[in-house]
């Protein structure tokens, strides 16, 4: 088994793909009698080892689609292996949508919800609290629900949850009524778009942009609501997007990993291929991009308070001593929310996101924003990569240890913990690779 980027690899024992509920049971009470561990994979977009196990991996992908539709409560239920491009496509006919989603949409719903992921926009949580209600097999072999009424507590927790209390089977979701979005690209300048944030941020609905490193440029990119037709140039922007953001983009990843002297140049040619484009399409087919060119991610949230100084140093640092960074910073904004795990418990955040072609060494440069991002009381996003373990996580979220008492409650065998996990959720060390 790999992971997207294939940095994680893995030989499990056993895979096993359970079909309904009844059955993942069936599959947690044989392996808490056999006193064998088990991990749920979703799509393995995680970088981090979330989902490595030489024990018995669960994947979801033959337990997908919707359960129930309340137009009413404006509420769905689904089950837990569903794709989220096949979701939304659910959701499309039934004239609903998601309130927000993030680059890629092929992760599995309890996936994407389970490692916080999150899109741009500070009216918006990450996907886990659009989570009002859900049911998880436990490590007892019970089945266990929680709602936003009923073990709220609970609730907080498990929507956010890397599978250590169990395996997620079914999720209740808030949707809102299918809208379409325009999409603003911009060429702008870092020092401008800092300095402006709040109008940017305040003028559109979701709001994010990259910087291109040793360069003083950004791409920005805005997105409104709004009832215009979908644009007909649309499978000409595709292929246009495809290009730019896919097959260039590899080529010049290619060249600089070839000739790492001439990243300087190729950040800078990145730069001036962006121009201004405008498109209009149902907000899933304009959240999400295809992302063919691999590379391995680091991504932290800090307080919004602490954004700027992040930026100072980051940008210095950046120009200063590392002339190998080719990919942009991308910088996306999320409200506070209440999940114990989530990344911007308890503060609107901004994140920011380094990536480095699969090819290419990324632990020196990591390790470097990492410490930058911990001296603002950053913290990492679950599924992409970090060096944290238990007592710097037990530091950085205030209720880490509600979390743990639940896990245990939950766990008590530790039947969901890998020794990554467990390097997560006990007071032990890991190398992290
Ligand atoms: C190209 C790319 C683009 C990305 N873009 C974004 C982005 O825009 N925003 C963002 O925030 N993140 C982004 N990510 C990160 C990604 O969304 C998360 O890592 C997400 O968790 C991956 O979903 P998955 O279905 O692949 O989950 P996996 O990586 O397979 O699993 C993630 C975690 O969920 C657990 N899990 C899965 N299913 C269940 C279940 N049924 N019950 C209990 N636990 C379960 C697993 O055990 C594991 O701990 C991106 C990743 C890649 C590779």
């Amino acid at each position: 088994m790999k992971n997207w980027s294939s940095l994680q690899q893995w030989t499990p024992t056993k895979i096993a793909y359970p079909g309904s509920e009844e059955a993942i049971v069936r599959l947690v009470r044989d392996a808490r009698e056999q006193k064998m561990a088990v991990r749920t994979i979703g799509s393995g977009h995680s970088f981090t080892a979330l989902c490595v196990t030489e024990e018995i991996l669960v994947s979801l992908d033959k337990y997908q689609g919707v359960i129930a539709v309340d137009k009413e409560n404006m509420e769905v239920s689904v089950r837990s292996g569903t794709k989220l491009f096949h979701l939304s496509q659910l959701l499309h006919q039934h004239g609903l949508a998601l309130e927000n989603l993030g680059d890629i949409d092929v992760q599995s719903i309890a996936g994407a919800v389970s490692t916080g992921t999150h899109g741009t926009g500070t009216a918006f949580g990450n996907l886990s609290t659009q989570v009002t209600a859900l049911r998880f097999v436990d490590g007892n072999g019970n089945v266990v629900s929680c709602s936003v009424r009923e073990n709220p507590e609970l609730l907080r927790a498990a929507r956010l949850s890397l599978g250590a209390l169990g395996i997620i089977t079914e999720l209740t979701l808030r949707v809102v009524p299918s809208y379409k979005l325009s999409l603003q690209v911009e060429k702008a300048r870092l020092d401008d778009v800092l300095e402006k944030l709040e109008e940017y941020e305040g003028g559109c609905r979701n709001f994010e942009f990259y910087w291109f490193p040793n360069t003083p440029f950004v791409m920005t990119k805005e997105l409104r609501e709004t009832g215009e037709a979908v644009t007909r140039n649309s499978v000409f922007t595709y292929a246009r997007e495809m290009m730019l953001e896919n097959y260039a983009f590899l080529a010049v990843c290619e060249l600089g990993y070839r000739f790492p002297s001439w990243n300087r140049k190729l950040s800078a040619f990145a730069a001036s291929t962006t121009g201004s484009s405008r498109k209009v399409d149902w907000s899933h087919r304009v959240f999400s991009t295809p992302r063919l060119v691999r590379f391995n991610e680091m991504e932290y949230s800090v307080p919004m308070e602490a954004y700027r100084s992040v930026m100072e140093a980051l940008t210095r640092w950046v120009n200063k001593y590392n002339y190998d960074v080719l990919f942009p910073l991308e910088n996306r904004f999320v409200r506070a929310d209440d999940n114990y795990l989530s990344p911007a418990y308890g503060r609107n955040s901004a994140y920011v996101a380094a990536h480095v072609y699969h090819k290419k060494p990324h632990q020196d440069y990591f390790r470097e924003l990492e410490a930058i991002f911990r001296d603002h009381d950053g913290r990492p996003h679950w599924g992409k990569l970090h060096t944290l373990d238990y007592p710097a996580l037990h530091d950085a979220y205030p209720e880490f240890d509600r979390f743990c008492s639940l896990r245990q409650l939950h766990d008590p065998r530790g039947m969901f913990l890998s020794p990554y996990l467990r390097s997560l959720f006990q007071n032990v060390r890991q190398v992290h690779p």
